[in-house]
């Protein structure tokens, strides 16, 4: 059997799509947006028709995208860039965002800034029942991601952003888990400001776009020569944007066909390892879930070395997330949904996407089950 990757939450491979589109622009197309000469204008205008590709597929103006180097830059722009416009205003985030948001707000409150976290449910869910009270201390920024990289819990943005729309807060959501498996459309949301990354939806790595809707004030953090409307400096990756433009758009015409297909596979997944390993724990199993996301715990099996066996036989999943991997605490999602440390290390995330076959699921309910049977005999020995 041919190794089996399943961490496409952590990233995914190129589309040969991608690929292509995104060839000449590394070649022959290669020019500065910013020169006045031929190569310039060229670049220049292949970089707003792929803004232009982006924004359609939004529903929004392509002023309103600006591109950047990820998702993690699009979350600290819209985070920091708001902060700075009202220094003396609070912040607001969920206790289950990504580093990318929660890292950000805590750098902003180590620089004097109010930080307010919402807390989450054990279901993996935000409650705002708090909001309507904050909001009345009139935030900078609330964020709150619109579906969990660690076990898929789909949040309530649409409520939020409505709370925020009404109280005239900007309203932030970190999408970049939502983009290619939840219908975004921003002409039908009230959100001022959104995160997207290309590298999880078949396009490259360190190529994203923060979303920011016309009225929304905003401070830039890198500055230099004015790029990106002042925004963002540094001369634009027109490659990384075709590739995006040209990933975003086969994600959205295939978004519902692979929501039902990888939704039924992993649901497949889910049910056979629920009968076969006993005591096993889904993970934010009452919440409504991205059709993509399996997160179990494997009480009495360690998670690094159900990671590694599994590993060793050709399987690749992540436990917590694959940008904190590597960290032996245990995730701060599952903690702040209320699961025990105990119970919080011991997990794992099957990730699924675009290549997942079924017989790469049928594989993995073979010997998962028996993985996990020998190392509890082992850690109980
Ligand atoms: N936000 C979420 C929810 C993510 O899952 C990730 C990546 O894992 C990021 C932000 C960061 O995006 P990037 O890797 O493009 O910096």
């Amino acid at each position: 059997m041919k190794p089996i990757y399943m961490d496409y939450a952590a990233t995914t491979p190129v589309r040969s799509e991608v690929r292509d589109a995104m060839l000449p622009m590394l070649e022959e197309r290669f020019g500065n947006p910013s020169s006045t000469h031929r190569w310039g204008r060229e670049a220049r205008a292949i970089l707003e028709h792929a803004r232009a590709r982006l924004a359609a597929v939004l529903g929004v103006s392509p002023i309103e995208i600006i591109f950047t180097r990820g998702g993690t830059e699009a979350d600290n722009l819209a985070l920091l860039g708001r902060a700075r416009t009202s220094p003396d205003a609070p912040v607001v985030c969920s206790a289950i965002e990504h580093k990318a948001i929660l890292a950000t707000a805590r750098a902003a409150e180590a620089g004097g800034t109010e930080l307010h976290v919402l807390p989450v449910d054990r279901s993996g869910t935000v409650d705002h029942s708090t909001l309507p009270d904050i909001l009345r201390r009139e935030p900078s920024v609330v964020s709150v991601m619109w579906a969990n990289n660690e076990v898929g819990a789909i949040q309530p943005v649409l409520e939020i952003a409505t709370q925020c729309a009404d109280a005239g807060v900007a309203f932030h959501t970190d999408a970049v888990q939502a983009l290619g498996k939840i219908r975004i459309r921003l002409d039908e949301l009230p959100v001022s400001l959104l995160s997207i990354s290309a590298h999880k939806i078949g396009g490259p790595k360190g190529v994203g776009a923060l979303f920011i809707r016309r009225g929304t004030e905003i401070s830039p953090m890198i500055f230099g020569g004015g790029h990106e409307r002042g925004l963002r400096a540094g001369t634009e990756d027109v490659a990384g944007a075709v590739g995006f433009a040209t990933a975003i758009e086969l994600a959205e015409r295939e978004r519902e066909q692979t929501v039902v297909r990888l939704g039924a596979l992993r649901d497949r997944l889910e049910a056979a390892l629920r009968e076969r390993v006993p005591d096993l724990v889904v993970n934010a199993e009452s919440a409504e879930r991205l059709p993509t996301i399996l997160n179990v715990t494997v009480p009495g099996a360690d998670s690094e070395a159900l990671l590694l066996t599994l590993d060793l036989q050709g399987i690749a999943v992540s436990s917590g997330s694959a940008c904190s991997s590597g960290a032996v605490e245990p995730s701060h999602v599952l903690t702040s949904m209320g699961i025990s440390p105990d119970m919080a290390g011991p997990s794992l995330r099957f990730s699924l996407g675009h290549e997942t076959t079924d017989d790469e699921i049928s594989h993995v309910i073979s010997v998962f089950p028996q993985i996990v049977e020998r190392l509890r005999e082992m850690s109980a020995r």
